[in-house]
């Protein structure tokens, strides 16, 4: 499962550049036409890295009110950061425009769909709804893992392949307990 980064740069080498744009519409020309808009551009920051091979070829942006307020590129090799997947850098950055920690009325768009992860950090941010180009099968044909780690989480977990084991849950609990006390805490 492992992959190091020349695994991963001759992997991208096989993108065809149009087999991304086909995302499903829904008839009406008007919500196409913007829908087109914002994919057409997380699929441009996707593109980025067939030159600059900062990561894999996703790109991402946050849109609010019919504006972009949120860019992210794929840049797991630049960074040495295996979560700076494109979805999670554009809700940071869209999330540090708003001075929120919610994407309240927002929405994503990302040229391929969301690995579980980002899927997760979608959640997280409570946007409206999200669009997708390519599909985890797609990402799978190029050399990345996003369809395997859907079927691990599906997997008991002593089933999937990192060993996962329950340890000291009554003393992670006593500081649940406390939080619980505070009057004053955030809900998100
Ligand atoms: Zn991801």
């Amino acid at each position: 499962m492992e992959k190091t980064a020349y695994t991963l740069i001759a992997n991208i080498g096989q993108v065809k550049k149009n087999s991304l744009c086909k995302s499903p519409m829904n008839g009406d020309p008007m919500f196409d036409q913007a829908i087109n808009k914002f994919m057409n551009e997380a699929i441009t920051l996707s593109e980025k890295n067939l030159e600059m091979m900062h990561g894999g070829p996703f790109g991402a942006v946050v849109v609010k009110d019919g504006r972009i307020i949120g860019r992210g590129y794929n840049r797991v090799i630049l960074t040495n950061d295996p979560t700076a997947h494109a979805e999670i850098i554009a809700i940071r950055d869209a999330c540090n425009n708003l001075k929120s920690f919610l994407l309240e009325g927002c929405d994503i768009y990302s040229s391929c769909e969301p690995c579980p992860m980002c899927l997760g950090a979608i959640y997280w941010s409570r946007p409206r709804k999200l669009f997708y180009g390519a599909t985890r099968h797609d990402a799978e044909l190029i050399g990345f893992d996003d369809y395997f780690f859907y079927q691990e989480m599906e997997k008991s977990e002593e089933r999937r392949v990192i060993k996962t084991v329950r340890i000291m849950r009554d003393e992670a609990l006593k500081v649940f307990q406390e939080w619980e006390k505070i009057p004053w805490k955030p809900v998100y």
